[in-house]
């Protein structure tokens, strides 16, 4: 567990374990292998993985959390990642949030504004992601989330307040961060997927 809270493999290096170049100071919380990286290779190995933790080293052996939007992770959708779109269109208020089974998310993404681009409920709805709103969408909710709590409501009885609330202590259990209640938009995206996997 001690190992976990430190530099691990990256002693006595304080290079970056993939280009070798930059100092690495960041380290993903659930990739396999965690060892320190540089800001960019951090960011290009989770072009496919946006829902991961990463923290950033502020010490010798002192971590905290930063996002991955932050870093700069930028999600384009309605392409293959590393596509890019000619007509990006970023989520309104470049507020969007993402909840998942890990942690709550602030995410950057944009919408395809392609000719042939799909509504943006449908370009959330392909990443299986679920929307809190059908028109400027800020808030959206994993399928594996809200498959979680509804699995979970059976068995354990949990509430969907203290689900929530667990997962708001999961992505900063110290309380400090101010975040912006999504419990009303996490409750919506419950009772609708729900609805809607009795109609299917
Ligand atoms: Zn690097
Ligand atoms: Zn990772
Ligand atoms: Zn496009």
């Amino acid at each position: 567990m001690l190992r976990h809270d430190g530099r691990g493999d990256s002693l006595p290096s304080d290079k970056c374990s993939s280009c070798g170049m930059n100092v690495g100071v960041y380290c993903c919380k659930d990739c396999f292998s965690p060892k320190l990286s540089c800001q960019m290779c951090v960011v290009d190995a989770h072009a496919h993985l946006p829902v991961h933790r990463v923290e950033v080293k502020v010490e010798w052996h002192l971590f905290q959390n930063v996002t991955l939007k932050d870093l700069g992770l930028r999600i384009q959708l309605g392409h293959d990642v590393g596509e890019s779109c000619l007509l990006p269109i970023r989520a309104f208020n470049n507020d969007f949030v993402l909840i998942d089974t890990q942690a709550i998310h602030p995410i950057a993404i944009y919408f395809c504004g392609c000719t042939k681009a799909q509504s943006h409920i449908q370009q959330l709805l392909c990443m299986g992601w679920f929307p809190a709103t059908t028109s400027d969408p800020k808030t959206t909710a994993t399928f594996g989330v809200l498959r979680q709590f509804h699995i979970l409501s059976f068995e354990s009885k949990v509430s969907a307040y203290e689900f929530y609330h667990s997962l708001v202590r999961l992505t900063d259990n110290t309380g400090l961060l101010k975040w912006k209640d999504q419990y009303e938009a996490f409750m919506r995206m419950v009772h609708e997927f729900r609805h809607l996997k009795m109609l299917k």
